[in-house]
């Protein structure tokens, strides 16, 4: 019977470890099918890292919370900086939300770490199948069950059975082609360029993480915790620049040296190159397959928004899940999960994250000025500071969410 109602996740990434933890913690069993293997698991490119504090009680709902804070920065304050006037525009302190959450805070800790540590939960706990270094292929479905086709890591072909299957295999989804869903958006011409730096930028007064905006280059600075400690900085590049070339050493610290003249030069610990989609599926939703996180939607990081919303997909679709497999709800509480969580993705963190870039982005003088201005206004006005935080830390948009019948 247990065997039966087993759900079968598709990626340890965020997304997948938090749902499979949570369903495990209800008594639900899991295979949770994971491509990478305990010997490269931990080399995956630099991604996510600031987690809003809707998602840092979903942390501590699963017990993760505990595990990532002594790992990471607590950061109750950023701030929006214009570089052509050199000058700090806003900051913005999550304390205005001490009465909305329990942690008035991001907490700067990235998603490697995120992943690690959830994993070693995922690998205690009883109720989950974990299977590294096994890759899904494809997977049918009938009325009763459906059935993972995966590669096992002796190369074998292995079916796997479950009363659900649930996609947290990241954007390239196969779960996703495989249903035919449109993954509906657009993606920038330009790729944005990650640099990581150990160097301390709070001696020129950036807090551990800034949103800098300039008609020529506009930026994102963030702290990471070490040893040692780094810094991101990210910049947009022109999309006919040569990848290897934009990579360079020399080209990176000319980077920096641009941003912030520094004598000496930059002690650069590594640099990716990424393209920003922002798409969202048509739909979340067919049958007993189901999309959660980056297979479900993708959006510039610019914001901070895809791996936190990707988690919430996850503890909604599992409190859905858990209450059909004890009979408390019909299967068409899954449709609820698409109307919210879609509601969500396009309304919310599309939408946002579409106006963070044009803000950081914006050419226009008189347009920067009044956007400058308005965003003074905000930080210092407490009443609009809390609604302007309770938007940008996705609590406005799960309220939202859970008014959605
Ligand atoms: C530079 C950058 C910065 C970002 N910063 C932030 C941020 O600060 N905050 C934020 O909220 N979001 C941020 N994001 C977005 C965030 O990284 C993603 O939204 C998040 O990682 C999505 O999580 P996921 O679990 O859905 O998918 P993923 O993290 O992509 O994980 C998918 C997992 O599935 C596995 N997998 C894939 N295919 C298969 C297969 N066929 N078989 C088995 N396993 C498979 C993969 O190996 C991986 O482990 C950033 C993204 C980038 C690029």
């Amino acid at each position: 019977m247990r065997e039966a109602n087993r759900i079968v996740i598709i990626g340890a990434g965020p997304v997948g470890l938090c749902l499979a933890l949570a369903l495990a913690q209800e008594d639900v069993r899991v295979c949770l099918i994971e491509t990478l293997g305990d010997d490269n698991f931990l080399d995956q490119v630099p991604r996510a890292g600031t987690n809003h504090p809707a998602t840092l009680e979903m942390f501590d709902r699963i017990g993760l919370y505990a595990r990532i804070e002594p790992r990471g920065i607590i950061a109750p304050v950023f701030h929006y900086w214009d570089r052509a006037e050199g000058a700090l525009i806003a900051a913005f302190d999550h304390v205005h939300l001490k009465d909305d959450t329990r942690f008035p805070y991001v907490l700067q800790c990235e998603r490697i770490k995120i992943v690690e540590e959830a994993l070693q939960m995922a690998k205690a706990h009883p109720n989950i199948d974990l299977r590294l270094e096994t890759t899904f292929t494809a997977f049918e479905q009938d009325a009763d069950k459906v059935v993972a086709h995966v590669v096992n890591p002796a190369g074998e072909r292995e079916a796997i059975a479950g009363r659900y299957i649930v996609s947290g295999e990241g954007a390239r989804s196969i779960v996703r082609k495989d249903l035919g869903i449109e993954f509906e958006g657009f993606t920038y011409a330009d790729r944005t360029l990650n640099i990581e730096v150990a160097y301390d930028f709070r001696r020129h007064g950036y807090a551990e993480r800034n949103y800098i905006s300039d008609p020529v280059e506009w930026s994102n600075l963030f702290h990471w915790k070490g040893p040692p400690d780094r810094w991101r900085v990210h910049f947009p590049t022109a999309p006919e620049e040569d990848e290897a070339a934009l990579q360079r050493p020399e080209a990176l610290q000319a980077r920096l040296q641009g941003f912030l003249p520094k004598a000496g030069g930059y002690d650069i610990c590594g640099s990716n190159l990424y393209t920003v989609h922002q798409r969202v599926a048509q739909k979340f939703r067919i049958g007993r397959a189901i999309l959660a996180g980056d297979s479900a939607h993708v959006n510039s990081p610019i914001g901070a928004m895809g791996m936190n919303s990707g988690v919430h997909d996850a503890l909604n679709l599992a409190d859905k899940l858990v209450q059909i497999l004890r009979g408390q709800a019909q299967e068409a509480v899954l449709d609820r999960y698409e109307r919210q969580r879609r509601h969500v993705a396009i309304k919310h963190t599309q939408a946002q994250t579409i106006r963070n870039k044009r803000l950081l982005a914006e050419q226009d003088p008189a347009i920067r000025r009044r956007n400058n201005d308005e965003l003074r206004r905000t930080a210092e006005d407490p009443k609009l500071a809390r609604e302007f935080l309770l938007r940008s830390s996705l609590i406005t948009s799960l309220r939202e969410a859970g008014e959605i019948q």
